[in-house]
């Protein structure tokens, strides 16, 4: 099944929708009654590829694998504090 858009010849839009390629020339109107011309138009088979579908995968993909991180976000303020108080823990190896 595919979407056609009609105009009516008093100017108004309307869709409807066929099976692909038995799409009737003209049908009429559904406000005034009178036949309406079928417009050539760009199908529009699906969404995908659209700014929202990539949110939406981007989303999904973070879940799975999260991006990387290398620096602080802007405006974060450095931790000041060492994370523990107890003198034992400097005495650890670090990185
Ligand atoms: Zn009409």
């Amino acid at each position: 099944m595919a979407t056609y858009e009609y105009r009516c010849s008093d100017g108004s839009l309307f869709e409807e929708t066929h099976p692909m390629g038995k799409a009737p020339d003209a049908v009429p109107c559904p406000s005034c009654g009178a036949p309406s011309r079928r417009l050539i138009s760009a199908p529009h088979f699906s969404k995908a590829g659209s700014q929202a579908f990539r949110l939406i995968d981007a989303t999904k993909r973070s879940a799975a694998e999260p991006d990387v991180v290398t620096s602080r976000l802007p405006g974060t303020p450095r931790r000041l504090q060492p994370y523990s108080s107890n003198p034992l823990h400097r005495k650890l190896p670090r990185p």
